[in-house]
């Protein structure tokens, strides 16, 4: 949703509603963890009131476990936090789980797969970062298809449940690619919302991962 008109917000998500999408993708960011700030508790409540698909959010913050509860009460279903972010993952992840959401976990570009390697039994999200988070609209970062792989050897060889996200830059171009390599959930953001029509581009994408 980083990339909807927020100034049409109450009709971009019944675009949503209405559309091929799983779920709403919402990135929070904090200006401190990342280079922006995006939006809070105002705008997660319209989403709230409007959507009628699972709320997946992304938390780029820093001290993600003050905002845990609050994130509960605004309708999130999976809520994601930075390993960066984190100084007690398994107890953020078990206290996310703990208020009835799905827990995903996310790393930046830089971080590897094998970090995620004393967790990955608990968690029922990977998002893993195909761009420096902080902006919608970056390029797709080409590495991303080889940490694909990693990840789904690593949730493989521990038979972990956890669903890989790919957040960043995704495409008509990648899509398929990313799937191929073992990738669950795509989120698409100014692909989808700069498109003539975003109704279409999500059905397209849609076609192509299935
Ligand atoms: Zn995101």
């Amino acid at each position: 949703m980083l990339a909807c008109n927020f100034g049409d917000l109450e009709n971009e998500i019944k675009m949503v509603n209405n559309s091929k999408a799983n779920w709403f993708h919402i990135d929070v960011m904090d200006g401190v963890f990342v280079p922006n700030i995006s939006f809070g508790t105002p705008i997660m409540n319209v989403l709230k009131k409007y959507a009628k698909k699972p709320l997946d959010v992304h938390l780029m913050i820093v001290n993600p476990d003050k905002y845990l509860e609050k994130f509960a009460e605004l309708g999130s279903e999976v809520l994601t936090v930075h390993i960066e972010a984190c100084t007690h993952l398994h107890r953020t992840v078990q206290k996310i789980k703990s208020l009835n959401m799905k827990a995903g976990v996310a790393i930046n570009p830089h971080t590897p797969v094998s970090s995620l390697e004393s967790i990955i039994t608990e968690v029922d999200l990977v998002c893993v970062m195909s761009v420096n988070p902080g902006f919608g609209g970056q390029s797709f970062i080409d590495s991303t298809y080889q940490k694909v792989k990693d990840l789904k050897l690593l949730i493989e060889k521990y038979k972990s449940k956890a669903l890989i996200e790919i957040d960043g830059g995704v495409n008509s171009e990648n899509a398929t690619k990313l799937t191929e390599q073992g990738a669950d959930v795509l989120v698409a953001g100014s692909f989808v919302f700069k498109s003539d029509n975003p109704t279409n581009t999500i059905s397209t994408l849609s076609t192509l991962i299935n």
